[in-house]
């Protein structure tokens, strides 16, 4: 987290604030994580060199580089598609040639790299998407806040073990809805 530019990943407007521990808007009604939140989820992931992660959710990309600098590979999907332009080019600037930023409905994750070895949700779903438990690798992680919109929502730690899917509480959060298309 140290090797990441976080006031570049935050409006210019903002670039003073980016080093405090605290979620800033990026942007049609988005945010950035706390940085205390990645930490958090990057570290429960127990990311190794050789992972390839999926991201949904890529908003300012701030989280797919901290991933990025630990793993081989990041692939990231977006629903609004100004965001995830935006990330991309931030990305390519800054030489994160190892991210891959798609704009769409990240309730479908990204088939056609699965399986992944973790998978990290940083919008909140009612309830976990069933097409990303599928594309998680036999032994695989996943973290993702599932709750209401803007209300009472749980981090869970998914984990693919002997062909079983064990769920773990981790911590209360709260992040932004996780939205569909047809919405
Ligand atoms: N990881 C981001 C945090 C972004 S906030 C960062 O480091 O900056 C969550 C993001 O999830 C928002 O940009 C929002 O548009 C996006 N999002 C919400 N629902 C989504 C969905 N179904 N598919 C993909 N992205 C989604």
């Amino acid at each position: 987290m140290l090797k990441v530019p976080r006031h570049l990943f935050v409006p210019d407007y903002l670039a003073n604030q980016a080093y405090l521990d605290s979620p800033l808007p990026i942007g049609y009604g988005q945010t950035i994580s706390q940085p205390y939140i990645v930490a958090y989820m990057t570290s429960i992931l127990e990311p190794e060199k050789t992972d390839k992660i999926l991201e949904i959710g890529t908003g300012s990309g701030y989280q797919a580089a901290v991933l990025a600098e630990i793993v081989d590979s990041v692939f990231t999907v977006e629903i609004i598609d100004g965001l995830a332009e935006q990330a991309q080019q931030l990305l390519k600037l800054l030489g994160y040639g190892n991210v891959w930023v798609k704009s769409g409905d990240g309730f479908h994750g990204w088939k056609e790299h699965a399986p992944y070895d973790k998978i990290i949700v940083t919008a909140a779903p009612e309830e976990i998407p069933q097409p990303l438990t599928e594309q998680l690798k036999e032994g695989g992680k996943m973290i993702i806040p599932v709750g209401e919109k803007y209300g009472y929502q749980y981090l869970i730690l998914v984990e693919k073990k002997k062909g079983k899917v064990l769920k773990k509480n981790m911590l209360p959060v709260r992040f932004v809805p996780f939205t569909r298309d047809e919405d």
